[in-house]
C-alpha cells in the first residue's frame, strides 16, 4: 500500500519521458569528452547534473506542474541497463570489474565493455530506431538493490524544488527482453525468474517511497507486442508481478505505461492488478471498450493521445473529442471520468527536443510540426480542457494544399503500375545473362559498400557545407578518394568493386537530401543509443527524384577500372524507417514513391554502364510491425517496394541487396521475396549461425553471409575467413556463395580494413583452388 502522506492523484497533464541527450547534445558531449579522458568525473557529474537540472525546470516551464508531472526519464546510457542495474542484473562475467553499489562507471562498462569483457549486446527497442542493451539472466543471476540511481535522481530533483516521478522498465518487460546468460541451461527462460525479480524491484520501491516519491512509473511496452509466451501466460505474469508489487508494504503509487501500441484484451488484468494509475497509448491503440474497462473503479488512466514517435502537430480536435469519449466510457464502467488524465503515447525521446532551434525550415512545414515541447504543450492543453472537442485543426490541413506536398506526376505513375513492374523474369534466365556479362570467378569477392570514412573526407564534406570548398573543389576531392578506394580494391584482388560512399554522410540522410519530398533539419537530433544520435530527415510530402543522384560517382569509379562496379542506393523501406514520414497516406503509397524514385536511379546507372546495382534494405526487419497480425501486410508492401526499385533492372544487370543483422527468421520468406539475385548478410558475428537458417533449396540466388564481423577492429585471420567460407559451402553449396563482409566498412580504419580484406581475398583464393581440384 502507498504510504498515507501521498497525495491522491497524479496531475491531469503528464507526459511518458522526454529526451534526455539535451538540446545542444550535452549528455553525448560530455560522455565523449569523459571516455575521451578530457575532463574528470566530478566534470562529468557536475555537467549531467546541469542537464538533468534544466531539463526538469524546461518541463515545469512547459506546463508539467504539480507533483510527480515530471518523470524522471534521464539516463546516462539506456534505460533497460538502469533497470537491470537497478536490480542488481550484472552479467557473471564482469564479476571481476563490477561489483557492490553500482554506479555510472560501472553503466560505461556494461554498456561499451573493454578488453577483457565483452559489454552486453544491443539490439532495437521496439519498433523505432532507439537501441537498448540486452539484459543477461540466468538460473543463479543475484537479484538485490544495486544501482541506486532512481533514489539519487529524485533527491537531486527535490533539492531542486521538483518532485519528480522515479521512471524504471517494469520487471515484466525487463524479462521479456533479457536473453538467458551465459551457460544458463537448455529452455530456462528469463520469464523463470519473475518472482525474484519482482521481489528486487519491491525494495527498490520501498527505497523511493523511503525518499518520499509519491509515485513511481513502470513502463511495460512488453504488453503491446506478441511475445514468446502466449497471451494467456502474458496475463497471468502481468496480474502476478504487479499485484506481488501493489500488496508491498511501503511504496510510491504505482503508474504501469504501455507504450508503441494497444494492449487490447490485456487492459482487464491490469486494471485488476491493484496499481493505481495506467498509461494507455492511444495513437496506436484503439479506445478501450466499456467491457475491458469494467475494473477501472479506483484507477486512474492516462490517456496517450499525443504521438511521441511523430514529428507531426496533434490533430487536438479530435483528441479532445477522443479523450471526452474515453471519459464517457469510464463513467459507464463505473469509474471516475474526472480521473482520466493525459499524456504522450511514447517517451518523447524519439523526437527532437525543439522546433524553436530550426530557422532553415519552410514555414509551411513548420505550422504542421510538433518537437518534444511542442508536444508536452499540446499535451497541457488538452489535459487543461483548452480544446473543444471536434474543433478544426487549421495548420494540419494547410499541409495537404500546399505545392510542396502534392505531385500530381508522381500520382499518374502510381496509378499506371502493374505487376508486370515488379518482376524480373525467372531467376536461371538472370543468373545465365549476368554471367555471361560479368564472367565471375567462383566464391566472388565484394565488400558491402562504404570504405573507411576519413577525417579527409569529412573535412572536404563539412567545409563545403559551409561554403569554404566550391562545388569543383568538393568534387575533386571525392574524385581523388574514390580512385584511392579502387586502386585498393584492386591491389586486394576483390572481384566486385564498389566506389566508397565518400560522398555520403548517412546512407539515408543523402537520399533525403536528394530527393523532392523531404526536408532535413539543422538540430533534430534523436538518441540511438548511448552518445550516438541521428538526425532524421523529414518525408512531409510526395516523393520524386528532381536529378539523378549517385550516378555521377558510381561512372566516375567504373571508369578506373575493368572489374565491375556495384551502383550503391538505399531501399524504400530504409529510408522510410529511419525518417520522420508522413502519416497522412499508407506507409506502403509512400514507400512506392520512394521506390519510383529509385527505379528511375537504377535505369540511369545502368545507362552509364553499371552492370550491378546494390539496393540494400538494413532496416527490413526493423519495421515489422509488433503484431503477427500486422506483418503479413507489411512484408507485402515492403517487398513490393523492393521489387518496384529493381524491378525496371535489364536481365543481365545484377541486383544486390543487403540486410545487416543475423535474427531474420521472421522475414525469410520477405527476404527470398525481395527476388535479388544476391543477397549480402550479417553473419561473422554470430559465427555463421545464420547460414543454418538459409534452405538452400527454396533461397536458390547468390547469398553472401558475411565473413569478417567488422563490429569491431580486430582482424580475422584467414583461417577464421576459411571456416566461415566452409560452413556456407557446406550448407549452401559454391555455386552461389559470395564472399564478403558482415558489413559497411565506413566505422573501420584503414589499417584493419586492409589486413582483414587481405585475408578475405586470400581465403577465397584457396577455397576456389580447394574446389578447382575436387572438380576436376
Ligand atoms: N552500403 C552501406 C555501407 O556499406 C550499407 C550499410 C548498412 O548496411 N547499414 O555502409
Ligand atoms: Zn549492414
Amino acid at each position: 500500500m502507498p504510504t498515507s502522506t501521498t497525495p491522491a492523484a497524479l496531475p491531469a497533464a503528464t507526459i511518458v519521458g522526454y529526451p534526455r541527450i539535451g538540446a545542444a547534445r550535452e549528455l553525448k558531449r560530455a560522455e565523449e569528452a569523459y571516455w575521451a579522458g578530457r575532463i574528470d568525473r566530478a566534470e562529468f557529474d557536475s555537467r549531467t547534473r546541469e542537464l538533468r537540472r534544466a531539463t526538469r525546470a524546461r518541463l515545469v516551464e512547459l506546463g508539467l506542474t504539480g507533483d510527480a508531472a515530471v518523470p524522471e526519464t534521464y539516463s546516462v546510457y539506456d534505460q533497460v541497463l538502469d533497470a537491470a542495474a537497478t536490480v542488481g542484473a550484472v552479467p557473471a562475467r564482469f564479476a571481476d570489474v563490477v561489483t557492490g553499489a553500482l554506479d555510472v562507471d560501472d553503466l560505461f562498462t556494461l554498456a561499451r565493455g573493454d578488453a577483457e569483457h565483452p559489454p552486453l549486446e544491443m539490439t532495437k527497442w521496439f519498433d523505432t530506431n532507439y537501441h537498448y542493451l540486452v539484459p543477461e539472466i540466468g538460473p543463479d543471476t543475484a537479484f538485490g538493490p544495486a544501482l541506486t540511481q532512481a533514489v539519487d535522481l529524485f533527491r537531486e530533483a527535490r533539492e531542486d524544488g521538483v518532485t519528480t516521478r522515479p521512471v524504471l522498465v517494469g520487471p515484466l518487460t525487463l524479462l521479456l527482453l533479457a536473453k538467458p546468460a551465459d551457460g544458463a541451461p537448455e529452455g530456462f527462460d528469463p520469464l523463470d525468474r519473475l518472482d525474484d525479480v519482482v521481489a528486487a524491484y519491491a525494495q527498490v520501491l520501498a527505497q523511493l517511497a523511503e525518499a518520499g516519491a509519491p509515485w513511481v512509473q513502470l513502463d511495460e511496452p512488453g504488453l503491446v507486442a506478441d511475445q514468446r509466451v502466449d497471451a494467456a501466460a502474458l496475463a497471468q505474469a502481468l496480474q502476478r508481478s504487479l499485484r506481488q508489487l501493489a500488496r508491498s508494504a511501503d511504496r510510491p503509487r504505482i503508474l504501469v505505461t504501455t507504450p508503441y501500441g494497444g494492449i487490447g484484451d490485456l487492459l482487464p488484468a491490469l486494471l485488476g492488478t491493484g496499481v493505481e494509475a495506467v498509461h494507455l497509448d492511444l495513437t496506436r491503440g484503439e479506445l478501450p471498450t466499456v467491457e475491458q474497462l469494467a475494473g477501472v473503479a479506483g484507477v486512474q488512466l492516462v490517456a496517450g493521445l499525443v504521438e511521441g514517435r511523430s514529428v507531426w502537430r496533434t490533430d487536438l480536435g479530435t483528441a479532445a473529442a477522443r479523450l471526452q469519449e474515453l471519459r464517457d466510457r469510464v463513467e459507464r464502467a463505473g469509474g471516475d471520468p474526472e480521473a482520466v488524465g493525459v499524456g504522450t503515447s511514447v517517451s518523447l525521446q524519439h523526437v527532437p527536443h525543439s522546433l524553436t532551434a530550426e530557422t532553415a525550415l519552410d514555414p509551411r512545414l513548420v505550422e504542421t510540426l510538433a518537437f518534444a515541447d511542442e508536444k508536452v504543450a499540446e499535451v497541457v492543453r488538452l489535459a487543461g480542457g483548452e480544446v473543444t472537442p471536434g474543433a478544426v485543426d487549421g495548420p494540419r490541413s494547410v499541409v495537404r494544399d500546399w505545392e510542396g506536398v502534392r505531385n500530381g506526376s508522381v500520382w499518374e505513375r502510381q496509378a499506371a503500375l502493374t505487376d508486370a513492374d515488379l518482376d524480373r523474369g525467372p531467376y536461371a534466365a538472370r543468373e545465365e545473362a549476368q554471367q555471361e556479362v560479368l564472367q565471375l570467378p567462383p566464391l566472388p569477392t565484394t565488400t558491402i559498400g562504404s570504405f573507411p570514412q576519413t577525417d579527409t573526407i569529412r573535412t572536404a564534406r563539412a567545409e563545403h557545407r559551409a561554403g569554404r570548398l566550391d562545388d569543383d573543389g568538393y568534387r575533386a576531392a571525392m574524385r581523388e578518394e574514390i580512385s584511392q578506394v579502387i586502386a585498393l580494391q584492386e591491389r586486394l584482388g576483390l572481384d566486385v568493386l564498389v566506389h566508397g560512399e565518400a560522398e555520403r554522410n548517412d546512407m539515408v540522410q543523402y537520399f533525403a537530401e536528394n530527393l523532392d519530398g523531404f526536408a532535413t533539419t539543422e538540430h533534430g537530433w534523436v538518441q540511438s543509443y548511448g552518445s550516438r544520435c541521428t538526425r532524421p530527415s523529414i518525408l512531409f510530402g510526395d516523393v520524386s527524384r528532381p536529378a539523378p543522384i549517385t550516378v555521377e560517382w558510381s561512372q566516375y569509379a567504373q571508369s578506373l577500372t575493368a572489374k565491375p562496379v556495384k551502383g550503391m542506393l538505399t531501399g524504400p523501406v530504409t529510408i522510410l524507417a529511419w525518417s520522420f514520414v508522413r502519416d497522412d497516406q499508407p506507409l506502403g503509397q509512400t514507400a512506392q514513391q520512394v521506390a519510383l524514385a529509385l527505379r528511375d536511379e537504377v535505369a540511369d546507372l545502368e545507362a552509364a554502364g553499371l552492370r550491378i546495382v546494390q539496393v540494400d534494405e538494413p532496416a527490413l526487419r526493423e519495421l515489422l510491425p509488433l503484431r503477427r497480425a500486422d506483418q503479413p501486410d507489411y512484408l507485402r508492401w515492403s517487398v513490393d517496394a523492393f521489387r518496384l526499385a529493381t524491378g525496371g533492372a535489364a536481365v543481365g544487370t545484377q541486383v544486390h541487396t543487403h540486410l545487416c543483422y543475423s535474427e531474420f527468421n521472421e522475414v525469410i520468406d520477405a527476404i527470398d521475396g525481395l527476388d535479388a539475385d544476391v543477397t549480402s548478410i550479417e553473419s561473422a558475428r554470430s559465427r555463421g549461425e545464420v547460414v543454418e537458417a538459409i534452405d538452400p533449396q527454396r533461397f536458390d540466388r547468390g547469398i553472401g553471409p558475411g565473413v569478417w564481423d567488422i563490429h569491431s577492429p580486430r582482424v580475422p585471420s584467414q583461417q577464421e575467413i576459411t571456416e566461415l567460407i566452409e560452413r556456407g559451402e557446406a550448407r549452401i553449396g559454391a555455386r552461389r556463395l559470395w564472399v564478403n563482409p558482415d558489413c559497411g566498412l565506413k566505422t573501420r580504419a584503414y589499417a584493419e580494413t586492409e589486413a582483414s580484406l587481405e585475408h578475405l581475398v586470400a581465403a577465397a583464393k584457396d577455397a576456389r583452388e580447394r574446389i578447382g581440384v575436387a572438380a576436376g
